[in-house]
């Protein structure tokens, strides 16, 4: 039965569990897909944004080498200065960020300015674009870090280009400034969430332009950054961690330009992308949870009335069987009497009854014999009423004793006057136990002060008859049997007396 109420608790645990375990899993998955999402998105406009800037390297390099060119015709400084204003203003169209074109000398000072009169003594020989064309001898564009505008104050970066002489000697710089505003404008049309970040730097980890703009940042170098060395290796990828800038945790996706040293990386906190998956989770989770409440409290209650109606039923069995025992112990008592254990009165008048049919259908005898203790007043007087039941008691279970066949019955007939009802006995086979009940109650020696025998002796009446057909021929064997008792206590007592053998009817 408890294993029932076992086995509930089990099933409801299981379930809840499942359930549990089934959201927990899906909401991990959802959690990774949202991630996997988010970097997607900001790795293609980390391309997108690649493909622009390329594009915007590779108009400011054109643009060096059409001044570059210019600068090789045998033309006056003026008409250069010209040319070299035109090719500007042409170019200023294509290229946004375009703030304005310079041309330096071998020594550094500036020759050419397109934007217009250069005040005497300028001189940018200590900027480090310049002392990197002075000392490699290469004909690749340079990248700078943000520097300003020696004449504006304004921040930008340079693309600059080594000019050489005839015999290949360094002969000065000529050099592209692009307006760190114009990009950061540019920038700004992109929809990004509040904690998204645009960079643009050199593949070394020198930062050349980074959105939002803040002064503080002009200048980050992550060079030495192990974030930036760890997850901004190979050609493009993404990871996830917190900023130096900011302390913020985010979602980075780089991409590295194959023609020039740049890397674009786009970033957004990792607490906003995530935003939209924690409403749903938390959604879930409050569905989810109410769910496993309400089957939790429904299950519970199940499981108390399985446990109630089981604990029902087992006092319903144990009532039933105090029944069935109370009845058993009430048809004793019906049958039985109390004091000797013999069968009693009525189940003697119905033995007797019963018994006289069938010696009356059979055409059997049946004898009764009517035993009567001696002198017991007496006893009861000198011994006392308890010491009398003890000895009815004892002559009873000698009596027992004597019987041997099953269908033969010893009742208490009333008082200390008991019945043996021998079915399918004649007077001879009855005298016989009745002779042997003397003896079996002499045997007991039970001391009887009063009694002129001394001891305690009974005297039985024996009585039989053999098939009658009329009524109720028991009371005529009860009536004969008592006849002969009074008879035997005539005698003496201490005997037993027979009626002849008669036929009733
Ligand atoms: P008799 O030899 O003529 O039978 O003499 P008696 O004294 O036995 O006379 P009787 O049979 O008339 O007496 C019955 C007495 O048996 C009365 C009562 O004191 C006693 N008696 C009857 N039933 C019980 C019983 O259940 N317990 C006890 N202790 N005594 C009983
Ligand atoms: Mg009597
Ligand atoms: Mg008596």
């Amino acid at each position: 039965m408890k294993r029932v109420v076992r086995l509930a608790k089990a099933l409801l645990a299981a379930v809840m569990v499942s359930v549990s375990a089934a959201t927990s899993w899906q909401l991990w998955a959802s959690h990774g897909q949202t991630l996997a999402a988010a970097d997607t998105n900001n790795l293609n406009l980390a391309q997108a944004l690649n493909i622009y800037t390329e594009g915007i390297f590779t108009q400011s390099d054109m643009l060096l080498q059409g001044v570059a060119e210019t600068l090789k015709a045998e033309d006056s400084a003026r008409e250069q200065m010209q040319r070299v204003q035109s090719l500007v203003e042409r170019q200023k169209r294509l290229l946004d960020p375009l703030d304005g074109v310079a041309v330096l000398d071998a020594r550094g000072n500036w020759l050419i300015y397109s934007k217009g009169e250069i005040p005497r003594g300028t001189n940018s020989a200590k900027r480090a674009y310049f002392i990197h064309h002075r000392d490699t001898r290469s004909n690749e564009v340079h990248i700078s870090p943000p520097i300003r505008n020696p004449f504006s104050g304004e921040w930008g970066i340079t693309v600059s280009r080594r000019l050489e002489d005839e015999k290949s000697e360094f002969a000065g710089v000529v050099v592209i400034g692009l307006g760190l505003q114009n990009f950061l404008r540019a920038f700004g049309t992109i929809a990004l969430p509040d904690t998204g970040t645009i960079g643009l730097s050199t593949n070394t980890g020198q930062m050349l332009v980074l959105y939002p703009y803040s002064e503080k940042n002009i200048g980050l170098d992550f060079s030495k950054s192990a974030n930036f060395q760890r997850h901004f290796s190979g050609t493009s990828g993404t990871a996830s961690f917190r900023s130096s800038v900011d302390g913020m945790n985010r979602l980075y996706a780089f991409r590295k330009s194959d023609r020039y040293p740049v890397l674009t990386s786009v970033a957004v906190g990792r607490e906003q992308a995530l935003q939209a998956w924690r409403r749903q989770a938390l959604l879930t989770l409050a569905v989810v949870g109410a769910l496993l409440a309400a089957m939790a409290a429904v299950g519970w209650r199940l499981i108390i009335n399985i446990g109630r109606r089981i604990r029902a039923e087992a006092s319903l069995m144990a009532a039933r069987e105090d029944l069935l025992q109370a009845n058993r112990r009430l048809e004793i008592l019906a049958t039985q009497d109390q004091l000797t254990g013999l069968a009693n009165r009525r189940s003697f008048d119905e033995v007797l009854a019963q018994e006289s049919r069938r010696a009356a259908r059979e055409n059997t005898a049946l004898s009764l014999l009517l035993l009567d203790l001696d002198y017991f007043k007496g006893f009861n007087d000198a011994y006392g009423h308890v010491a009398g039941d003890q000895c009815l008691r004892a002559v009873a279970m000698a009596l027992r004793r004597s019987i041997r066949r099953p269908g033969d019955l010893v009742a208490r007939y009333g008082g200390e006057e008991l019945a043996i009802v021998l079915p399918s006995t004649g007077l001879q086979g009855a005298c016989k136990v009745a002779e042997l009940m003397l003896e079996q109650v002499r045997s007991l020696g039970i001391t009887h002060s009063e009694s002129p025998h001394g001891q305690v002796t009974v005297s039985i009446g024996v009585a039989t008859f053999r098939g009658s057909q009329s009524h109720a021929p028991e009371l005529q064997l009860v009536e004969a049997a008592d006849a002969a008792l009074y008879r035997a206590k005539e005698n003496g007592r201490n005997c037993w007396v027979s009626q002849e053998e008669w036929v009733a009817g």
